[in-house]
């Protein structure tokens, strides 16, 4: 007792807010999704690229702009130690992305189809939809000027959300035109706002002088109707922008997908120029956009590379993970494996552990019984582990058996059926009987989205 009450109880520890561990239950979820996401990259010829999670902070101070949310207020900033340079935890994935293009000379022989996945850090308020660490997959196309490109990357926008069983994902879609339209609407703007300034709310009013098109997405709804009236890009668009936006308009109807067209549309960030475009649900609360994007042609050329355009997307996998989940369409959860193993130590372990290496060679997800107290444990224990591992067949090798160079093989979920098999031949009746029970589920399984 004395001693337990001298022990001093041991403080757990927890995760940053914001940023969540992938449990084992939802680890299938993502697979499938990545699953998906691989194949549809593939369908369009689009070649993965892996950057480092830190980058120099000037990547994105320089790759996203300065007067924005994210550079402003929501990067995870720090101080190399031992030589002083400013590093960034990577808040996006662009600007990183042709970082390496440029610094790898990946566009030397022409246009490149890209993608990339992976975790990415924003110091925001922790909500649903809305993390510290989250994870994207994005797709950039680098080197095409053409509305073809914009109009490919919305295509395999719409196919995902497809093949993923997405419902009620509508994509909207604007043109920012080019920088000297997009300064002759500002100033309309300005004067606009100026003249009405009495109605601008506090936050607005900060914006007028910093990055006055912001105010066009204050979400306050006592402002809806004056920016209801405000002067509307669109109308400032020279003609070539009006073709571009014309031609991706076109491709999209031309293949069947429907697009709303929203003059406030503008995505923050000031590199982007002609098509931007969000998918958004309302089947998500306040953290409705799933994925959004557009052409950024002057980045490359603003990062120190030689002038090319460019345009892309990206996605928020927790928000479209959790729109499966809305829509019903997240894949049935797997069994952890094929085959359970049950013995009962010593000689009979040996045995077991053999044939558990035979099966896996052969191809066959097998897990061995591994007693918690390192000795033994009662069949019927063992038994309940292998159904809760979802095992078609379970292989039973008890001293009895193993005397006789035999072993079980028992049906988990069918029939119960239990029988005898030598032990040279458990491979060939496991591979068997797993075939027929395939056989009977295949019909199953045809609904499945791996495919
Ligand atoms: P929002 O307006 O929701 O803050 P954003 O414009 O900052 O989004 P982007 O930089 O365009 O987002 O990132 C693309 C996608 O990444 C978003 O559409 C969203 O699905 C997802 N996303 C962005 N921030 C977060 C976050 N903090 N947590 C989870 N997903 C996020
Ligand atoms: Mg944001």
């Amino acid at each position: 007792m004395a001693d337990q009450n001298n022990k001093a109880k041991v403080q757990k520890i927890n995760g940053v807010r914001g940023m969540n561990d992938l449990l084992p239950a939802d680890a299938a979820q993502w697979a499938h999704l990545e699953h998906v996401l691989r194949d549809l990259t593939r369908a369009y010829g689009y070649e993965f690229l892996r950057t480092p999670i830190v980058e120099a902070t000037t990547v994105f101070q320089r790759g996203i702009g300065e007067v924005t949310d994210i550079v402003e207020k929501e990067m995870y900033s720090f101080e190399d130690r031992l030589n002083g340079e400013q590093l960034t935890l990577r808040p996006e994935g662009t600007a990183a992305l042709v970082r390496s293009v440029i610094e790898n000379n990946l566009l030397y022989e022409g246009p490149k189809r890209l993608w990339y996945t992976g975790p990415m850090f924003r110091h925001e308020r922790p909500q649903r939809g809305r993390y510290r660490q989250f994870h994207q997959f994005g797709i950039e196309a680098l080197g095409f000027a053409g509305p073809d490109i914009d109009a490919e990357i919305i295509l395999m926008g719409q196919r995902l959300w497809d093949e993923l069983g997405l419902k009620g994902v509508r994509l909207e879609m604007n043109s920012l035109g080019q920088a000297n339209e997009r300064a002759e609407h500002r100033a309309a703007l300005v004067a606009y706002f100026e003249k009405n300034q009495s109605q601008l709310d506090e936050d607005s009013q900060c914006r007028l002088l910093s990055n006055p098109l912001r105010i066009l997405d204050s979400k306050n709804p006592e402002m809806q109707a004056l920016i209801e009236g405000a002067p509307k890009l669109l109308d400032f668009l020279g003609e070539e922008s009006l073709k571009h936006f014309e031609a991706v308009q076109a491709l999209l109807k031309a293949n069947n997908i429907p697009c709303k067209i929203n003059p406030r549309l503008v995505r923050g960030l000031d590199y982007y120029n002609l098509t931007v475009f969000e998918w958004i649900t309302d089947e998500l609360g306040a953290q409705g956009t799933i994925a959004g994007g557009g052409r950024y042609d002057p980045l490359i050329e603003r990062m120190g590379g030689k002038a090319a355009p460019a345009c892309g997307w990206a996605m928020g996998m927790e928000r479209v993970l959790e729109l499966m989940k809305v829509s019903e369409s997240l894949p049935e959860p797997q069994a952890q494996c094929d085959i359970f193993v049950l013995h009962q130590g010593g000689e009979t372990l040996t045995a077991a552990m053999i044939i558990a290496e035979r099966l896996r060679s052969a191809g066959i997800d097998t897990i061995l019984f591994c007693p918690p107290d390192g000795q033994s444990a009662s069949f019927k224990s063992q038994m309940k582990k292998a159904d809760a591992s979802g095992a078609a067949f379970a292989v039973i090798i008890g001293p009895d058996e193993l005397a006789k160079n035999e072993a079980s093989l028992k049906d988990l979920r069918g029939t119960g059926e239990q029988k005898t098999v030598s032990l040279d031949g458990v491979l060939e009746a496991a591979i068997d009987a797993l075939v027929r029970s395939e056989e009977h589920t295949s019909e199953l399984q045809s609904h499945s989205f791996i495919s």
